[in-house]
């Protein structure tokens, strides 16, 4: 079959790769139909270089047809149509029992010392092959794909349920809005744009959302959004003060990552970082701070004292300079970490499946392409031209 395969850094090829198959009774076949690039992907595309080797397939956002399935799968069919969280969980341990399914102990990668399984990602996660393939195996098919309606409505509607969705949600969740309370998203990527919609949606009564491209804040600020370009804005701080009351903001939502535009000098060491041989790339990373904070910084500064800051962009430094004292003076509340998609999968299925695409679904990608031209597309998501939001590949 064909799929994208990681080849070094700034290098993906779409190769011809041994076809999938089931290993275990509890494994499924799904031929995909749609995957999506996520800025999670352009992390691996550059900065997690030292964890990937040449051949890796990427891909963690995909969903399509039921090909095969093992004998301990119970709950799927041949012919299912699904999509597939990118965490992989097996739904009965103490974590999944809790809900924590992205930290599933039978998936947990203890030898990294890393939380579950994830598609697609680097060998701290598994390195289990990802979905933008034509086929991909799915492990805990028992439990993780989610079934949708064959006549329901076209695969974009469910896509982002493999991810996007579900980590917009959990960083408004998490971000614990006050009744009547300001959220400010720094960051509007696919995770941003769809934390500003579900955020108005569960009735958040202003988001602000702060990024430097012009056409994602043009979208942000269409869905509902007070936007600040932080490319032209002096003092973002002092406007999102303008906008609260002199206070902050209540809460904020980091949607940006360890690749924030802003920090040249840690961006030359990560990028020299990026280009050591393997293992002592991995030893540096493990022992020197190797994020880009300016978003992370921001964030905290945004929040008001007794706010809350919620971290859905994806860090990976070990020894990252953090301003302790103005988060311990402030009393800010922090959560993150990586989606538990399953959590919030129902109450998301029973809003993408609605008659009306009250979270604009459907219109979200810009660019749809065949599988063939994933290189091209990698590269125009990565330099954000072409008013590029988001990729959606069909194999
Ligand atoms: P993206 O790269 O398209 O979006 C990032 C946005 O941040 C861009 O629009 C960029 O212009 C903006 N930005 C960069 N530096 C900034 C700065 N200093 N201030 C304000 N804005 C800035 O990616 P995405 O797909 O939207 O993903 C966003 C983050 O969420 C990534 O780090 C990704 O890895 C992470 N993510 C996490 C999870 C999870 O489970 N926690 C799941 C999916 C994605
Ligand atoms: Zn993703
Ligand atoms: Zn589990």
């Amino acid at each position: 079959m064909k799929a994208l395969t990681w080849q070094g850094i700034e290098d993906v090829q779409v190769r011809e790769v041994a076809d999938p198959v089931i290993q275990e009774p509890t494994d499924a076949i799904v031929r995909v139909t749609s995957t999506a690039i996520c800025g999670s992907d352009l992390h691996l595309y550059k900065v997690l270089a030292p964890y990937l080797t040449p051949g890796d397939v990427l891909g963690h956002e995909f969903m399509g047809i039921v090909e095969e399935v093992g004998s301990g799968v119970q709950n799927l069919a041949v012919g299912d149509r699904v999509v597939v969280p990118f965490t992989i969980s097996c739904g009965h341990c103490w974590m999944c029992r809790r809900g924590l399914f992205a930290q599933c102990e039978t998936t947990q990668n203890v030898d990294q010392g890393m939380g579950a399984s994830l598609f697609g990602y680097t060998s701290l996660y598994g390195r289990v092959p990802g979905g933008q393939a034509e086929m991909v195996r799915v492990p805990h098919a028992d439990f993780g794909p989610v079934k949708v309606p064959h006549d329901g409505h076209p695969d974009e509607r469910y896509l982002y349920l493999s991810d996007i969705l579900p980590t917009a949600w959990q960083g408004v969740v998490y971000a614990d809005v006050p009744e009547g309370g300001t959220l400010a998203v720094v960051g509007l990527g696919p995770v941003g744009q769809l934390a500003v919609r579900s955020a108005l949606h569960r009735g958040v009564k202003q988001v602000i959302g702060i990024d430097l491209v012009p056409e994602r804040l043009a979208r942000a600020e269409q869905a509902g959004a007070v936007v600040i370009n932080s490319a032209q804005t002096k003092d973002v701080v002092a406007a999102v003060k303008d906008l609260t009351d002199g206070r902050g903001a209540d809460s904020v939502l980091d949607a940006v990552g360890m690749e924030a535009h802003g920090n040249p000098v840690s961006e030359k060491i990560v990028t020299a970082t990026s280009h050591l041989p393997g293992p002592a790339a991995r030893l540096a990373f493990e022992k020197v701070g190797i994020d880009r904070l300016a978003a992370l910084h921001l964030s905290l500064e945004l929040a008001r004292r007794g706010g809350t800051v919620s971290i859905s962009g994806v860090y990976g430094g070990a020894a990252d300079p953090m301003p302790l004292l103005q988060m311990f003076d402030k009393g800010l509340t922090l959560r993150m970490g990586q989606c538990h998609v399953q959590r919030w999968t129902d109450e998301l299925f029973e809003i993408a499946n609605q008659t009306e695409d009250v979270l604009g679904l459907e219109s979200l990608a810009t660019h749809h392409l065949p599988l063939d031209q994933a290189a091209e597309a990698y590269k125009t998501f990565q330099t954000k031209s072409d008013g590029c939001l988001k990729v959606v590949l069909k194999p």
